[in-house]
């Protein structure tokens, strides 16, 4: 090979929403190119009319955005190489089909789909090949002036490589080794339409991977059998010289039992498999994002990169950046990586705990009264009640039910917890408690309220949990919460006191 330099490409086809699947495959490809100098492009590869989905690009353009995997060159960035979008380049493939056909490397094909479907009746695994074009419906078996007449009619047709039989191809693929098969059980794919002048995933591939220069094909396992057929392509034009490296990336197996996952999975078991929310246009039905359900954009980059990678160390924790630096396509595996979400939400509870305070704030803030925080003491109350929850919380939307006791007064109680917790002498506990509170000079030193409750329990022989309990429960209305003492000091003296009157008086 020659030393060029690395050029990679995300070649989605916008069918629907991106699955997390190919989100994977985009963020390999990215994590090669930056590490190793090299440029990233984002091609559309929209030949195929009947699976169009209407907005299915810009929802693949705005995940990636999302998740910070930025492209060099590519739809809604431009390029050298632009367009970037296949239906866009139509003029470009004809020449190249025009070549093979003239090169007598492709021929036209006329079979009907029912010529088709009753050729697939009478033959066993009947395939278009060496051993059967010769009574179908092409240039290969029909006379010349024949053919020229029906294109000339304006009859359809398709053009058709042509499989040189018993040849051995060889793909080299990085993560997989030498995969080698025989060009015989290849079958003679269509490359080009005449319907829509449009060519098929195969031929356009090739095409544009050859034109963009592309150095590595980075992509899904379900693209390794299509991999020996472009090998052919390859070959015949010529481009052997230049043809990109393979690497065929582990699937991504189901969470539990065998298999592919899939987004019934997902469903099933109650985690999103798209990066943003999607609406399936036809059915209506809405499908969770991993934005909306709370996921952090780093948290989900840094689950992925461990699903088919491994770093060969015991870190699990990785930024963008050392990703870059860590990733090789040497480390990926060859065998299907399961598809654990619990380790998905065990990255995003990690990251919220590197989140600053100010910064979780932000998510709280639409669910109190605008203005609220006007008062600055209380924003800080904010940060100092965040900061005491935040260990419990996975997903940003958690908190405001871990907080919101520090700033609406409970004016009921957990029954069970009332049943369980509050005796008969509780009452007149608590108000010796609310009067030792009042004669401290204030409650923000945790460890020193802590040490005159205790040493106030010991004294009148109260055991711990006769106090702690239902002193829990009028502070935060159930057994919840934080460290007891970092409830108080958060509250303030005047508040602690105030919950233990108006606790003692209406529970009975
Ligand atoms: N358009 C193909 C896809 O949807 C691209 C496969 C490839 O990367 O060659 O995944």
């Amino acid at each position: 090979m020659m030393n060029r330099k690395p050029r990679v490409r995300f070649a989605p086809s916008p069918t629907g929403a991106l699955h997390i699947g190919g989100v994977r495959t985009a963020l390999y490809n990215y994590l090669f190119a930056k590490g190793n100098g090299g440029d990233m492009i984002l091609r559309i590869e929209d030949t195929d009319t009947n699976r169009y989905v209407e907005g299915a690009e810009q929802y693949i353009i705005d995940s990636l955005e999302w998740l910070g995997i930025k492209f060099d060159e590519g739809v809604a960035v431009g390029g050298a190489h632009a367009p970037y979008r296949q239906s866009e380049r139509k003029d470009i493939y004809k020449k190249y089909v025009e070549q093979l056909l003239v090169q007598g490397k492709a021929y036209y094909a006329f079979d009907t789909p029912e010529e088709l479907e009753s050729s697939r009746n009478q033959i066993q695994n009947f395939q278009y090949d060496a051993s059967t074009r010769m009574s179908m419906s092409n240039s290969l078996a029909l006379p010349e002036d024949e053919v020229k007449k029906r294109i000339e009619r304006g009859e359809k047709y398709v053009v058709r490589i042509k499989i040189e039989p018993n040849e051995d191809i060889v793909v080299n693929d990085l993560i997989r080794g030498e995969v080698k098969i025989n060009s015989s059980i290849l079958d003679d794919k269509v490359l080009w339409k005449s319907a829509d002048g449009l060519p098929t995933y195969h031929l356009a591939n090739i095409v544009d991977d050859h034109l963009m220069e592309i150095t590595h094909v980075i992509r899904g396992e379900e693209w390794l059998p299509s991999a020996p057929l472009h090998v052919m392509l390859y070959r015949y034009f010529g481009w052997t010289d230049t043809m990109p490296e393979f690497a065929h990336l582990p699937l991504l197996l189901k969470p539990d039992g065998k298999g592919k996952l899939s987004k019934r999975d997902g469903d099933r078991l109650g985690f999103p498999v798209f990066p943003l929310d999607w609406i399936d246009k036809d059915t209506g039905e809405k499908s969770d994002g991993y934005c909306q359900a709370g996921y952090f954009p780093e948290a989900v980059i840094n689950f992925l990169a461990l699903l088919g990678w491994n770093p060969g160390t015991e870190q699990e924790i990785f930024s963008m950046d050392e990703l870059i630096k860590t990733f090789s396509l040497e480390r990926c595996s060859k065998s299907g990586a399961r598809f654990d979400y619990e380790k998905g939400k065990w990255f995003n509870h990690k990251y919220l705990q590197s989140k600053s305070n100010e910064e979780l704030a932000q998510y709280l803030l639409p669910f109190f009264p605008d203005g609220f925080f006007a008062q600055s003491d209380r924003y800080r109350k904010l940060l100092s009640a965040i900061e005491s929850v935040k260990e419990r919380a996975t997903f940003p939307k958690e908190l405001y039910e871990l907080v919101e006791f520090f700033f609406v007064a409970p004016t009921t109680f957990d029954d069970s917890d009332i049943k369980k917790r509050w005796k008969e002498d509780t009452a007149a506990i608590m108000e010796g408690l609310a009067e030792l509170l009042e004669v401290l000079p204030s409650l923000d030193d945790e460890y020193a309220t802590e040490e005159s409750v205790k040493g106030w329990c010991e004294a009148m022989g109260y055991s711990l949990g006769a106090v702690m309990n239902p002193f829990r429960l009028v502070l935060v209305g159930r057994m919840k919460g934080p460290h007891i003492f970092t409830i108080t000091r958060i509250l303030g003296k005047d508040e602690s006191i105030k919950r233990i009157r108006y606790g003692l008086n209406t529970i009975k």
